[in-house]
């Protein structure tokens, strides 16, 4: 079993000896290994069960270690990380040799993110390479947002994860790309795109698919429970009042349902707090043994269409 701890030095033996350790970021919790290792990178991938076609970020301390691992940072790229690194977004960014295909899927940009976390950064301060990290769950469940979650689903795999406390942020950080002088947001995440905006202006948002090859790995059904998870505006109303039914809602309880078989993700209506709550609530209610969890959508602006997009991805199927 995994040990879970507070201690460095123990995950640097770990990620020295090219073996992968769970990551707390401010994000959702990673399952790191150096970036610079094929054993490591392979690890990750095998641990997880992540089909080599989903590309892996690359994370790392601040904007000037970056420049060990990329050719360039297009300028728009560098006003983003002034701001909003270390931070909840990810930039792709040609990549230099030294990271191989396997990490980025064979594409020519790499993603890189600096995460606002202490731990994270202490960790990764104190390595002479990055770490790759996805998030430490198997593939297409819900992320997790704290120790604990990693170790019920991955604890056999890992030798050491490291405790971080709950994730802040609670979901991934968005992802931008710069294509043609054109600033791309390719995974809504944990950085609002108003706030984008306010820094570089107007984005375009690329709605992803399976098929998209710029954000390979953004799969229409991820984040999901094992209970089957659905819009409430798509079930019938003589459904819902039973003992089987669970429930997420916003900030309001849904009155046909048992208020004991409901969570809200913010009582208060706080986007921020909804995006905390979301992933560890719906495995909260994934424990529950419901026939089926019934969710609505939240206000689409800020964090809300990033939840939304969890929600709709943990809701479909195929
Ligand atoms: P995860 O770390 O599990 O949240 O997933 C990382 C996601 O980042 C992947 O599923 C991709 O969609 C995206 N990503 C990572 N690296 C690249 C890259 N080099 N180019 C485009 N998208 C990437
Ligand atoms: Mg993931």
């Amino acid at each position: 079993m995994a040990i879970i701890g507070k201690d460095i030095k123990q995950a640097i033996e770990v990620l020295m000896a090219c073996d992968v350790v769970g990551l707390p970021t401010e994000t959702v919790y990673g399952l790191a290994g150096n970036a610079y290792s094929l054993e490591a990178i392979t690890k990750i991938f095998t641990v997880k069960n992540r089909p080599t076609f989903d590309p892996l970020i690359v994370h790392t301390s601040s904007i000037e270690r970056v420049q060990e691992f990329v050719k360039e940072i297009p300028e728009q790229a560098q006003l983003l990380a002034k701001h909003f690194m270390p931070g909840p977004l990810t930039l792709l960014l040609p990549k230099k040799e030294i990271i191989s295909d396997l990490v980025t899927s064979g594409l020519g940009n790499v993603a890189v993110r600096i995460p606002n976390h202490p731990l994270a950064l202490e960790l990764l301060k104190n390595l002479d390479f990055p770490l790759a990290a996805p998030s430490a769950n198997p593939f297409g469940y819900i992320s997790p947002t704290s120790a604990y979650h990693v170790e019920n689903q991955l604890g056999d795999k890992v030798k050491y994860i490291l405790n971080g406390g709950e994730c802040k942020v609670g979901i991934e950080s968005s992802i931008i790309g710069f294509f043609d002088g054109e600033i791309v947001v390719l995974r809504k995440g944990g950085l609002a795109i108003e706030e984008i905006e306010a820094i570089v202006g107007k984005v375009r948002i690329e709605e992803h698919s399976s098929s998209n090859p710029k954000a390979p790995g953004m799969l229409k059904s991820h984040y999901a429970p094992r209970t089957r998870l659905l819009l409430i505006d798509d079930c019938l109303l003589a459904e819902l009042n039973t003992e089987r039914i669970g429930f997420l809602g916003f900030d309001k309880f849904d009155s046909n349902i048992p208020n004991e078989n409901q969570l809200l993700l913010s009582p208060s209506c706080d986007l921020s707090e909804a995006a905390k709550n979301l992933f560890a609530y719906m495995r909260l209610l994934d424990a529950r043994g419901f026939d089926k969890i019934y969710t609505n959508l939240l206000p689409e602006k800020g964090l809300g269409r990033a939840i939304n997009d969890r929600i709709k991805r943990a809701a479909t199927q195929e």
